[in-house]
């Protein structure tokens, strides 16, 4: 690539369904590689493939984008020098170049029926259309070129193959991974255009790679095998001059054992693997996303860009200047990432524990909203927010770490309490209740004094007070620091729990 070049990169999903982490990852170096060369983002719907296609993926696809701030320069939703942006609306384009390459003897016609095909499959084990069996298939290798030209005359049904030469290794190099070679043998004489004059994915790429000036081409390591074909096209093409720079990422992988991360292994371990929700509209099947589950944006897009890659120092948290600021494709490894959920969720806690309010708020109450909880958007709203904000791995458990500020609780564990009860606690409580009602100002640490003050008087160990106290305001063992607790909920509510409390632990 010469150094005036313009950087263009693209993301070049298929609408097929939801998108799997590991093509948001794929989005985000393109996104952050843009960004650092102040070259174009570009989102390319790769569509050519009509019995996959998805209704909605699409605008799923950019909805994700959106919410992880991955917003492309040019794209079907955008617009762009370069549209249409899906290939289904640039079918014209393609037959043109598959045309010229059967012209100059780098592809051909290939006229056997899907019957024949099968019949060949059914013939030899591991059939593979290439350089051993094609002089003998029904193609415009083997048939003369009057059969050839009556058959096209009659609009017989065919495809074109992309005619992959025997016996050579090719290599290209690979700014990941070095060079990397390939046995052209051990490749299939892959179908360029199908019978309905749509390109397959093999031509589409590298056309519409070139046409729209793409400098580096990021896809995951799974395309890896697909390499050797584009790079004859852009040979065979004529445009070798213009490849890009080949980027293929390593793999995203399962975090118990070997093979690629997949929906099925979130579904077995229980974490998503989704970016958002997604229901399929065939089968209505939910499958959950990141979002849903109460993953910030920006900690979803900080664990992903370190699946994979490292600024070389012990730094986890970037912000996403940072990130377009540090990022380098010499610092993406090789090997494959294991995808670990319990790392991904501490991305999420340091991330919510250094959230604004604001940040954080229009999320959760929309969260209570979907489950029916309506709680007041205030200042009592922010202070509890505010007290718990630290205690929060997912924006989803809210709820469960302070429900007891709205409500009273609805049971207690009374078997922490119980075994330890005694008459004097009794006692202590109801003399706490009365100093209590007496405070003129309600603070934690005035709080906190009396209590400490009441247990010295009446020799009870304070550590056998406080869960006690706890329990009372909360029903359980967890939540913030007690006092807290109490200051915020106020004076008549905490003395309310007290009296209330003290009945279920004495009967
Ligand atoms: N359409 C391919 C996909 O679904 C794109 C692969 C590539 O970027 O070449 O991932």
């Amino acid at each position: 690539m010469s150094d005036t070049k313009k950087v263009r990169v693209r993301f070049a999903p298929s609408p097929t369904g939801g998108l799997h982490l590991g093509g948001v990852r794929t989005a985000l170096f393109n996104y952050l590689f843009a960004r650092k060369h102040k070259g174009d983002f570009v989102l390319r719907i790769e569509d050519t493939d009509q019995n996959r296609y998805v209704e909605g993926a699409e605008q799923y696809i950019i909805d994700c984008l959106t919410w992880c701030g991955l917003t492309p320069d040019e794209g079907p939703h955008a617009g762009g020098p370069f549209a249409p942006y899906r290939q289904s609306e640039r079918k014209e384009n393609y037959r043109q170049y598959a045309e010229q390459l059967v012209r100059d003897g780098y592809a051909y016609y290939a006229f056997d029926t899907p019957e024949e095909l099968e019949a060949q499959r059914q013939q030899t084990p591991n059939f593979r259309y290439g350089h051993g069996n094609r002089n003998f298939l029904r193609n415009s290798i083997n048939l003369s070129e009057t059969e050839v030209n009556s058959l096209l005359g009659q609009k017989t049904p065919h495809v074109i193959r992309i005619k992959m030469p025997a016996d050579e290794t090719l290599s290209f190099q690979d700014l990941i991974r070095g060079s990397v070679s390939f046995d052209t043998n051990l490749v299939d004489d892959k179908v360029l255009l199908k019978a309905d004059g749509m390109p397959t994915y093999h031509l589409a790429v590298v056309v519409d790679d070139y046409l729209m000036k793409i400098t580096h081409a990021f896809r995951g390591e799974e395309w890896l095998p697909s390499a050797p074909v584009h790079i004859l096209l852009w040979a065979y093409l004529g445009w070798k001059k213009d490849m890009p720079e080949w980027v293929h990422l390593p793999l995203i992988l399962k975090p118990d054992g070997n093979g690629k991360l997949s929906k099925r292994d979130g579904d077995r371990l229980g974490f998503p693997v989704y970016a958002m929700n997604w229901k399929d509209p065939k089968t209505g099947d939910l499958t959950k996303g990141f979002r849903e589950m109460g993953y910030l944006p920006e900690a979803f897009v900080n664990m992903l860009a370190l699946l994979g890659w490292n600024d070389g120092t012990e730094q986890e948290i970037f912000t996403m200047d940072e990130l377009i600021e540090k990022f380098s494709i010499e610092r993406v490894s090789k090997a494959g990432a294991k995808f670990d959920f319990e790392k991904a969720k501490w991305f999420n806690h340091e991330y919510i524990k250094k959230s604004s309010l604001s940040n954080l708020k229009p999320a959760i109450l929309t969260i209570l909203n979907g489950r029916g909880l309506s709680v007041p958007d205030d200042d009592y709203f922010d202070k509890v927010l505010a007290l718990v904000q630290d205690r929060l791995t997912f924006l989803q458990d809210f709820w469960d770490q302070s429900s007891f500020f709205f409500e009273q609780p609805k049971e207690y564990d009374l078997n922490a309490v119980k075994p330890k009860w005694t008459e004097d606690k009794t006692e202590y409580f109801n003399v706490l209740i009365s100093q209590y009602a007496n405070m003129k100002t309600w603070t934690a640490i005035e709080l906190e004094t009396l209590f400490k003050q009441l247990a010295e008087e009446k020799s009870i160990k304070i550590g056998e007070l406080m869960l006690p106290f706890r329990i009372m305001l909360v029903g359980g063992k967890f939540g913030p620091a007690v006092f807290d607790i109490a200051a915020l909920l106020g004076q008549g509510e905490t003395i309310k729990r007290i009296e209330k409390a003290l009945v279920e632990f004495n009967s």
